[in-house]
């Protein structure tokens, strides 16, 4: 492919913005707890290997993805740091995870089994993960994880290096079921440091955990979507509690404008049909780049100012209403700021009924990333 970009639509990803709330965490953490930047599905829709080299930059120990072959991507990128998996990962891939140094999460004897069965060259590093009530991975009782810790003491080439939760709600309002879940985990963990007795590492936190509770920690947070900019949920944002930049911003240009007359109608259905004589602009975005059908109605920006979607959004184009004639490619912005004006992402999430972590996602591959302050 070429690498002249000809398509007037981008993303724009500020790495300052990543190092910033980066900075902005760890003025809150204990000086124990380290940082791991979770870069997972290609860092949120931004790039991982991009973000994941300016957290290292910003002070961040580790990264944790949720595939192998994201870690793989990030090895390949001569990324040196330690790198957790922190989804399952079928056992035929701990001889390749041992060589590259990544480590892989485990809860499940049958998989301990099978990765006995390989020559290991090197020692492969694993964190078991303990389901304290999200109901998704891990081990659920004291008697499956000393059944666990008594199969790892068996094999010496398996190394144990740190053990981990997740909390279901975290970032909401009401705290009693995160507070339920972390005495299961503190529960655990005492039968834990009983069998067991050599040091590991201990995480049990992502954005909201840290935000909210930054000196209940341990040794790591698993530091997502805020590093990102963007808050975990309302409540989180709503508390203030730290200060974030985001990071993604989308931007596209005027393909064409033109004037319509009061009665004409705009895009698929002829559903949009202009009450008085009207600016229309199209720009090239449409469901195929992620923008989704479901944002019709939402406002971009144009010169600073309010434009709403109208008409429903194409596969690769979308028409707004312009307060007037813009020359063609003048910058529309879809996602971020303008002058002083700004779409968050938040508003975005919220027009589409999902959450912020979701659009930055669902933006793909067809749109290029471009980076900002590399
Ligand atoms: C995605 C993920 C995180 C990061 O969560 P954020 O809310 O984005 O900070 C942490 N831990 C696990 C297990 C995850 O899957």
């Amino acid at each position: 492919m070429s690498d002249t970009i000809y398509r007037n639509t981008w993303v724009e990803v500020d790495l300052e913005a990543i190092e910033y709330n980066l900075q902005q965490i760890k003025k809150r953490i204990s000086n124990k707890t380290k940082i791991i930047a979770v870069v997972k599905a290609d860092g949120y829709g931004h790039g991982s290997v991009q973000v994941a080299k300016r957290a290292i930059k910003a002070g961040a120990s580790a990264l944790a993805v949720a595939l192998f072959e994201e870690a793989l991507t990030l090895r390949e990128a001569e990324i040196t740091v330690p790198i957790l998996v922190l989804g399952w990962v079928p056992a035929k891939a701990a001889p390749i995870a041992a060589v590259n140094n990544i480590t892989l999460t485990f809860f499940q004897k049958e998989w301990l089994q099978e990765v006995s069965t390989y020559q290991l060259e090197d020692k492969l590093h694993v964190h078991m993960k303990w389901d304290t009530g999200m109901g998704r991975i891990g081990v659920r009782t004291k008697s499956e994880l000393k059944e666990l810790l008594y199969a790892l003491n068996e094999n010496p080439s398996i190394y144990l290096t740190g053990v981990f939760t997740h909390f279901a709600t975290a970032d909401e309002a009401d705290m009693s079921y995160f507070y339920e879940q972390k005495s299961r985990f503190e529960e655990m963990l005492k039968t834990f440091t009983e069998v067991w007795g050599k040091p590991v590492d201990v995480h049990i936190g992502n954005s909201a955990s840290a935000i909210r509770l930054p000196e209940e920690m341990y040794d790591y947070i698993r530091f997502g979507i805020a590093m990102y900019g963007l808050y975990p949920s309302g409540t989180v944002k709503s508390e203030r509690d730290v200060e974030l930049k985001q990071a993604f911003s989308l931007h596209s240009r005027l393909a064409h404008v033109k004037k319509i007359a009061a009665g004409e109608t705009v895009s698929y259905g002829a559903t949009y049909k202009a009450e008085k004589d009207e600016w229309i602009g199209t720009i090239p975005i449409g469901y195929g780049d992620g923008w989704i059908r479901k944002l019709q109605g939402v406002d971009v920006l144009v010169n600073g100012k309010r434009m709403p979607i109208v008409g429903r959004i194409c596969m690769d184009q979308t028409m707004i209403r312009l307060d007037g004639e813009y020359p063609i490619d003048t910058k529309v912005t879809l996602i971020g700021k303008q002058n002083s004006a700004e779409i968050e992402m938040d508003e975005i999430a919220a027009h589409a009924e999902t959450i912020n972590y979701e659009i930055p996602c669902i933006i793909n591959q067809r749109v290029p990333r471009l980076y900002k302050n590399e």
